[in-house]
């Protein structure tokens, strides 16, 4: 997450409430490095969406539950 560049739009906490909330100015992640396939998917449609690019998705950082 680059808080620098998050402009506070919410996308991402609307797609994945579980996974993103609103700090002070920017969204946070609180997903934490070990996540389901469905909150990877989830995740990267974030980082997709973002309309500025904000989220990085670094799969070696994850670790897999099914
Ligand atoms: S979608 Fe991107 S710009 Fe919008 S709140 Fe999330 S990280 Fe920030």
């Amino acid at each position: 997450m680059n808080t620098r560049r998050c402009i506070g739009c919410g996308g991402c906490m609307d797609i994945a409430p579980g996974l993103f909330r609103l700090g002070k100015a920017h969204s946070e992640y609180i997903g934490g490095s070990i996540v389901s396939d469905e909150d990877l998917r989830d995740i990267r449609i974030c980082a997709i969406t973002c309309p500025s690019r904000a989220i990085t998705v670094l799969v070696d950082a994850f670790s897999y539950c099914s």
